[in-house]
């Protein structure tokens, strides 16, 4: 009597080839494996890395593209001026990574003078900081009613 042995079946089979994981259509795949990765966000935001506005000193030579002008450039976190200043990104950061609140450097380049409104920029031969940016002029005019510290400050910038 030949008794049947039950016909073993595993519940898993090995197999040696993966012929179950083709593609079926394998250009679809391959465009789709192609695609770009999604684009980071600060290279999304590189027009705005871009020097648009332009600053020109009345005073000397200096012309520059900067990035901003006002109180609180975007890209110098944590920081305000006391007055609209032109703002230029330091060229030599690497741009910052959003998530990360770090301050990227910067580089104020001047403003308008307080009392006639001419571009100036930092430079102390064409303007003096003392409570607001002045031109040299302005500043002359001003600093009589400055304190003695200022006054001697934009007598030394003027003799320079
Ligand atoms: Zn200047
Ligand atoms: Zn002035």
């Amino acid at each position: 009597m030949i008794v049947e042995e039950p016909q073993y079946e595993p519940e898993y089979e090995y197999v040696d080839d993966f012929s179950d994981l083709k593609v079926e259509n394998e250009e679809e795949e391959i465009a789709r494996l192609q695609l770009p990765p999604p684009v980071p966000q600060d290279i999304r935001d590189d027009k705005e890395r871009i020097a648009t506005i332009e600053f020109k000193c009345s005073g000397c030579d200096m012309q520059e593209l900067v990035h901003y002008f006002g109180q609180k450039p975007p890209f110098a976190i944590g920081v305000k001026f006391r007055e609209d200043t032109y703002v230029m990104r330091d060229p030599f950061q690497a741009p910052p990574q959003r998530w990360k609140l770090k301050p990227e450097f910067y580089v104020a380049i001047g403003a308008h003078c307080a009392m006639c409104n001419k571009v100036v920029c930092k430079d102390t031969s064409c303007s003096i900081y003392y409570t607001k940016t002045y031109c040299l002029q302005c500043g002359f005019a001003k600093s009589k009613s400055w304190p003695v510290e200022a006054q001697t400050k934009l007598r030394k910038q003027l003799t320079d």
